[in-house]
This record gives C-alpha cells, structure tokens and sequence, in this order.
C-alpha cells in the first residue's frame, strides 16, 4: 500500500512538472483524436477531450484534404453498388476525397467522396474552404455505405457524388454518374418537381423543406456560402434551374 501511494506521488509529481512545462508535446501519432477544450479556471487549463462530452466518433484534429486514385480496399466496397458491372466509367478517371467537415455542432469529422479526377482539386478546395468557415454538414460517406440507394443516402442527408447511372430512359451518363455532381445536406435541400399540380421530392422526408420562404438549419440559397463557392468554381446549381429544383445539386461541366 506504501509503495503504491509512493508511486502514485511520483506520477502526480511526473505530471505537474509535464504540465508546468506546458510544452509537453506528445508525438503526432500519440496526439488526442478529439479537438480539446479549455475549461480551466483562473488560469488552470484543464484539457477535456469532447469526444466524452459529445459521445461522437470520428473526429479529428487534424482536418485533411486531399485526392487519391480509387484503392483496392475502396473499389472493393463500391463494386456492384456505385460501381455496377461492366461500368462504362474507367476507375482511373475517379478520385477518392479525404475531407474534413464540421457539423452543426462544429466538431470535426474525416469525410470521405469519391468524384471524377477533373473536379478533385476544386472539390478539396471548397470543402476545405466550408470547414474552415464552420459551415455545417451533418454526414458525408459514400453512397456505398446505403448500398448506393440513392433515396436512403438522401433521407440520411449525407453529402455526396459519384453513383453511376443513366438519365433515365436514355443512354446518357448522368452527372452524379461521371462523378461531376454533388448533393449537399440533400434532406434539407430536397429535389421538387411539379407536374400536373403533383409535387414530386426526393427525398420524400425531404418534404418539409421544399418551402424555400422559410429558415431552416443546412438550407442552400444564393446567400449561402456553399452556393458561392460552387458557382465560383463553375458548378451550375440545381435551385436555379426552372423545370425542377433541386437544391441539394452542384454540378460541373468540364467541356
Ligand atoms: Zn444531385
């Protein structure tokens, strides 16, 4: 019991000299997962990791940005989803995104997307741009995750791109086929189209948000921020077009 006492006064004592030393660097690989708060009290700094406060996963503190060819382990979940058999994308023109985001919350989480090679640097770019102004998206995996279904991914508003596919009765490769569109807290931002006096949204929990008059939290308008930086970029947005609205859509034309 002596001995224990002893030698936890020891690791107090290793401690506070650690902390007075305030330079108490741990190495990069050892650093806490979590961003840490200060809550201390006239002065004393005391860190809590807000990973215990929030019960939320996959933060970082170290944000990244960044583009990589298609991997083996990647293509492998996105093969038979996303990535249909006999896909008449080559895997060489598609990226996979690193990207950090924040949610409403502001915590930090890794995101990842997988979109064409041509648009990868404009997509790190405006992301990286979006985090560093807080602006908020609640979830961004790929559509793989949903078994690439596109209304599952959409009612879980998770931000994403590629997910092959023709426009429908024809043989054109859709955007978010090429991997040139994005869909941006698409809950929140659902795609309306009226025909006959028949309201038609994707997704269909999207419904409450297709009234553009009222405010709402992740709402996409020409005064946000990710509308600026898309169209900046030379992405057309859905929300302007005129025979359907589709607010969650940022698309890129590279010709
Ligand atoms: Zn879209």
């Amino acid at each position: 019991m002596r001995y224990l006492v002893r030698h936890l006064a020891i690791v107090v004592a290793a401690l506070s000299i650690c902390i007075w030393a305030a330079g108490c660097k741990m190495p990069a690989g050892s650093r806490p997962s979590a961003p840490v708060h200060h809550l201390g009290t006239s002065g004393g700094a005391i860190e809590v990791d807000t990973k215990e406060l929030t019960g939320k996963k996959e933060i970082t503190d170290d944000p990244v940005f960044y583009a990589e060819e298609i991997s083996a382990e990647v293509f492998e979940r996105m093969r038979g989803k996303s990535y249909p058999e006999n896909c008449p994308v080559d895997l060489s023109e598609l990226r996979y995104l690193h990207l950090a985001y924040k949610d409403i919350d502001g915590i930090s989480h890794d995101g990842e997307m997988v979109c064409n090679a041509a648009i990868a640097d404009k997509l790190t770019e405006i992301f990286r741009t979006l985090y560093e102004n807080d602006y908020p998206i609640e979830h961004m995996s790929l559509v793989d995750d949903y078994d690439a279904d596109d209304e599952a991914s959409m009612s879980a508003n998770n931000t994403s791109c590629f997910n092959f596919r023709y426009i429908s009765g024809t043989k054109k490769i859709s955007k978010h086929g090429e991997g040139l569109a994005v869909d941006l807290n698409p809950l929140y931002n659902p795609y309306v189209k009226e025909k006959d006096g028949t309201i038609h949204v994707e997704p269909e929990s999207g419904a409450a948000y297709t009234d553009r008059t009222l405010d709402f939290d992740y709402k996409i308008d020409e005064n946000d921020l990710a509308y600026k930086l898309f169209t900046e970029a030379g992405f057309a947005w859905g929300g302007s077009w005129k025979s359907v609205k589709d607010y969650q859509h940022f698309e890129y034309d590279p010709k």
